[in-house]
């Protein structure tokens, strides 16, 4: 914070984008403040705030809902938009958010900018398949959420790049889904473990599931043996009872104790048998 010597304010994101580029101080984008104040390199001397952005918004775009990305997650958990979306599990997430202090300041493009473990929306965005519009040196270019934590991604939001916002599809709307949050207490931002769990079913067969795990790992990762196992199938008491044992081999992978296992495969057994 020492080396601080320019604070920009632009008002348009080729305009954050310019300051964040320009060879005359290495500068870094500042959203809500709540994880750069802890983490800023003394390298920086450009503090690019990006307040001032319109990115605020949250809005139906065709099928799919769009969330802007200094929309907080406070804006996030009272949008009735976003609580009539997927049963209201996002704005649920955005509540678990440890205070409201927080709440009321980080943005949904700080949350993902930068992986880490006990963030809420990565999990969130995975499981339901969200797309992530990125603008760089390139133009704009949207990628699907999971790529931009993945290693061909090259590009550093916040230092050669902007997330302008995030796209979640028009088919996950009616899906089933539930966020848990396991922590120690409510205001925790650290937690034992958080699941994304998302479910279309027709007719009693599931066309569609999703699990997403998240603080187990520095990026959140799909559990895709359990998903395998509940795929195209009905939801009998015995394809549950499968599923959960390979819930528990896709969490082995990531060598989950055996206490974080048990508690969420009873979640997600629960999640299961409340569809
Ligand atoms: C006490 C405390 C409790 C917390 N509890 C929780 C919790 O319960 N759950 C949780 O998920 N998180 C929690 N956090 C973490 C943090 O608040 C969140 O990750 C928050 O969403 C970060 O958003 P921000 O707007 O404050 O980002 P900032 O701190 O402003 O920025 C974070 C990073 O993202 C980059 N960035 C920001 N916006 C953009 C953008 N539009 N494009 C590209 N890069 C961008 C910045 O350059 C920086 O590298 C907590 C933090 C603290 C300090």
């Amino acid at each position: 914070m020492n080396n601080i010597k320019y604070c920009s304010f632009p008002e348009t994101p080729k305009a954050a984008l310019a300051w964040l580029l320009s060879r005359k101080a290495e500068a870094l984008a500042v959203a809500g403040g709540t994880l750069v104040a802890k983490t800023l390199p003394e390298t920086v001397e450009n503090f690019v705030n990006l307040k001032n952005l319109p990115l605020d918004y949250i809005k139906k775009q065709g099928a799919d809902l769009v969330i802007g990305a200094m929309a907080t997650f406070d804006d996030i958990d009272n949008s009735k938009l976003v609580r009539g979306w997927a049963g209201g599990t996002i704005s649920g997430a955005a509540a678990r958010c440890s205070s409201q202090l927080i709440r009321n300041m980080a943005t949904i493009g700080g949350n993902i900018a930068r992986p880490h473990s006990f963030n809420i929306f990565p999990a969130v965005l995975m499981g339901l398949d969200a797309r992530v519009r990125v603008l760089s040196r390139i133009g704009v270019k949207t990628y699907l959420f999971s790529d931009i934590y993945g290693g061909d991604f090259k590009l550093r939001p916040g230092r050669d790049c902007l997330i302008l916002d995030v796209i979640i599809p028009g088919k996950t709307r009616n899906w089933v889904c539930r966020f848990e949050k396991f922590a120690k207490t409510e205001a925790s931002w650290e937690a034992y473990f958080t699941l994304f769990m998302a479910a279309a079913v027709k007719g009693g067969v599931v066309k569609e599931v999703r699990i997403s795990v998240g603080a187990l790992s520095p990026k959140p990762f799909r559990a895709q043996a359990a998903e395998k196992a509940l795929s195209g199938g009905k939801l009998t008491s015995g394809v549950v009872d499968a599923a959960a044992l390979e819930f528990a081999r896709d969490l082995d992978g990531v060598r989950a104790s055996e206490f974080k296992k048990e508690a969420a495969s009873s979640l997600f057994k629960r999640f299961l048998n409340g569809i």
